[in-house]
Parts: C-alpha cells; structure tokens; sequence
C-alpha cells in the first residue's frame, strides 16, 4: 500500500500540485457515497471490465453526469458505439473535464477525468469519428444517465 502510494505520488506530482478541485470530500464521504466500483474507478482510476455498463446500450436523449458530483460532463449527441465494450464519445460538454498525460510505463496515455471533483472517467485516444476525431473511452460506472 505504501509503495503504491508513493509510486503514485511520484508519477502524479507535477500535475497533481496544479489541480485543485472546486468539490471535494473527504475519503470516508467519497466511500459512503459511491459504490464500491464506482469509488475505485473515480478515485483510484480503476478500468470497469467491457461491456459491462448499462450505459454501453443507452441511445435515449440525454446527458451523462460526473457520479462523484453530478456535474454534467457528456451528451448523449456526442456519444457513438466504438465497437469496444466502453461508452464512447467524441466530446465532452463544455469545460467538463479536464486531461493529463499519463507518464505510465506502458506508454503514454491521456486520462480524463472531472473538472470539478477530480474523478477518473477514463481515457482519451485519437482514433474517434468526426467531427473531432477523439474517442473518450469512458468507464459507465463513473456516470449517470439523465434523461430528457
Ligand atoms: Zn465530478
């Protein structure tokens, strides 16, 4: 556990001092807040396993909150099938989220996650549809449906 947390520290140190967040709690509220996937992957930036959200087959209009703040962060407009078992958009609302590199041995991935409480939704990747050409490859478990 502590060596996690120090490696994590190291690899998220010059971005993680940049960031702070306008909503925050503290671990044990975020635990009783969220369900146990749901807290790993918002703030551990666990992966679901694909094709287990709900949200992979949700075509009704609508938008997508942040689960962690309820922030609204994805349309359902800018949602697409990608074909790879995650929900897939080719952009976020305006000023949802915010990205950085991750600088992990695998090589380099851009992470997305909540403008205003930090959690993880997923990745973004340049292999998306137009008009944008991104693919934010999003985990269900970190968002919540709203119909219109
Ligand atoms: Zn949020």
């Amino acid at each position: 556990m502590h060596r996690r947390l120090f490696l994590l520290s190291v690899l998220a140190a010059p971005m993680a001092q940049a960031e702070a967040f306008e909503f925050t709690l503290t671990e044990a509220e975020w635990r009783a807040r969220l369900s146990d996937l749901a807290y790993r992957v918002l703030r551990e930036e666990a992966t679901e396993r694909p094709n287990t959200s709900r949200l992979n087959n949700e075509k009704r209009p609508g938008t997508y909150h942040c689960k962690g703040c309820d922030l609204p962060v994805f349309s359902s407009a800018a949602k697409y099938d990608s074909g790879t078992g995650w929900p897939s958009f080719w952009e976020p609302l305006p000023d949802a989220v915010r990205t950085r590199e991750d600088g992990g041995l695998i090589g380099s991935r851009t992470e997305v996650h909540c403008r205003r409480c930090g959690g993880h939704f997923g990745h973004v990747f340049k292999d998306g549809p137009p008009p944008t050409g991104l693919r934010y490859c999003i985990n269900g478990i970190a968002l919540q449906f709203v119909a219109v």
